[in-house]
């Protein structure tokens, strides 16, 4: 049990009385507790208990702040539902708003009368994060991230030795010698960022990005000093080391001097950079930022990439992340590809924007003190990846790849799961296959 001192309350209780922040307390006192909102969440869906109704996390940040800056909390807390913030509540939002909430944002398109839950969700965990109450191993993976440049800590000689292997694999497999992984080169068109599991633990993403852009001619180029495109902090709810984080990959682009910087598949790393940045760092990007897939589906429009359906039979599926297809409206582009590139293409139920969360998102991955937690609400996708019948899952983000790959094993799927480039990489029908 934490025990919060008068300082960490005091600074908690500042991140709630922000008389600017009109959304806060637009959606803090605007639900109606019709309960529409308990089945939209993988969590109640998957334990169903009070505490995991979304409405319930929201009454939680709510009640606090009725307490506190209402003049009925202050005088009548107990006529008022208002509640002191104590110990015991303090624990019970970490539990809560970091152990129960992905920030998938279903409960929000789902709620009769709109609330942002999992807005409100967030300024909990700013509250947290102001009490120093991060739970540690989020907090790690962040330190890691600021201490090292990227968030597993890969040495840089490490990261060179890997893309040097995967620039000869690159070149067999294009059967070009002049093929190339382009590093800190400047002045190209495309600075191309990565989520560090892939050099990591999956490195045959890299290499098929490298076979796209050799194929669409790009002008692309790789850094070995900022190429992470992850940001923790975003899940924290500590702003200030987002924004560093931000900054990094800000100055990167402008040193090596790239016209736009394409983002790695990875649904909260591409929010953060290019939807919440700018917020971050109060000021506007002078570069273009878009995603990958909306890069890999613009080569294929303008018939820059020769794709052929036929080079893949089996039936795939799509999983939607969270946070490029509903909070990003990115979700057309990835069936777009898709049906260009696969002969056998089958949604899930429900898919796009009311998606159902992998369980992967919020931070879970990181916090490995939830993980029954996260395989038991990941059941739900596991349950419709089964009911989809596809041999193949397509998803463009590398912590849905992570979540999908342990519950390919828990729920015994039998699957293969893909990133889109991967998926482009194989349908490529290059030059001098055409020739031949
Ligand atoms: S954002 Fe997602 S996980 Fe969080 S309460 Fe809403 S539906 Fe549940
Ligand atoms: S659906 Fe909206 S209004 Fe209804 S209980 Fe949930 S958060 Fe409150």
């Amino acid at each position: 049990m934490e025990i919060i001192t008068i300082e960490k309350k005091k600074k908690g209780l500042e991140v709630l009385s922000n008389k600017e922040d009109g959304k806060l307390q637009t959606h803090m006192n605007a639900c109606v507790h019709c309960g529409l909102c308990a089945n939209s969440c993988v969590y109640y869906n998957a334990m169903p208990e009070a505490r995991f109704i979304p409405a319930t996390k929201v009454e939680l940040v709510s009640s606090i702040y009725r307490r506190y800056q209402t003049f009925s909390g202050k005088f009548f807390p107990s006529l008022v539902g208002a509640r002191s913030l104590d110990d015991e509540a303090a624990n019970e939002m970490v539990d809560l708003l970091f152990g129960a909430c992905t920030l998938c944002g279903r409960c929000v398109t789902h709620c009769s009368i709109g609330v942002d839950i999992s807005y409100v969700v967030k300024k909990g965990r700013e509250m947290l994060s102001a009490m120093d109450m991060i739970p540690e191993t989020l907090q790690s993976t962040i330190d890691a991230a600021l201490e090292s440049g990227n968030n597993m800590s890969i040495p840089k000689e490490e990261f060179v030795e890997t893309l040097e292997w995967l620039e000869e694999d690159l070149q067999f497999e294009v059967n070009d010698d002049e093929a190339k992984i382009h590093l800190d080169e400047e002045g190209k068109d495309i600075l191309y960022t990565l989520n560090p599991r892939e050099p990591k633990f999956f490195p045959l993403s890299i290499s098929a990005m490298a076979k796209v852009f050799h194929a669409a001619k790009e002008s692309w180029t790789l850094s070995t000093k900022m190429y992470d495109i992850t940001n923790y902090a975003y899940y924290s709810g500590n702003y200030k080391e987002a924004a560093v984080i931000t900054q990094r990959l800000y100055d990167e682009v402008e040193r090596l001097g790239a016209k736009s910087c394409v983002l790695a598949e990875c649904g909260h790393g591409s929010r953060a950079f290019r939807w919440e940045g700018p917020n971050y760092l109060k000021k506007t990007y002078p570069f273009d930022v878009f995603t990958s897939v909306e890069l890999l589906a613009s080569y294929i429009r303008e018939g820059r990439l020769k794709v052929d359906p036929a080079k893949i039979t089996q039936k795939v599926s799509l999983h939607d992340p969270c946070n490029l297809a509903r909070s990003g409206g990115i979700w057309k582009e990835q069936r777009y590809i898709l049906n260009a590139c696969v002969s056998d293409f089958v949604e899930m139920t429900p898919h796009g924007n009311d998606n159902i969360c992998c369980g992967g998102g919020g931070g879970q991955l990181a916090m490995s003190e939830y993980n029954d937690r996260r395989m038991a609400i990941g059941k739900i996708k596991a349950d419709q990846i089964k009911a989809s019948g596809a041999e193949i899952i397509a998803t463009p983000c590398h912590n849905c790849v992570d979540q999908l790959t342990q519950l390919n094993v828990t729920y015994k799927l039998g699957i293969k799961i893909m990133t889109l480039g991967e998926i482009v990489a194989d349908a490529i029908v290059l030059e001098n296959e055409e020739s031949n």
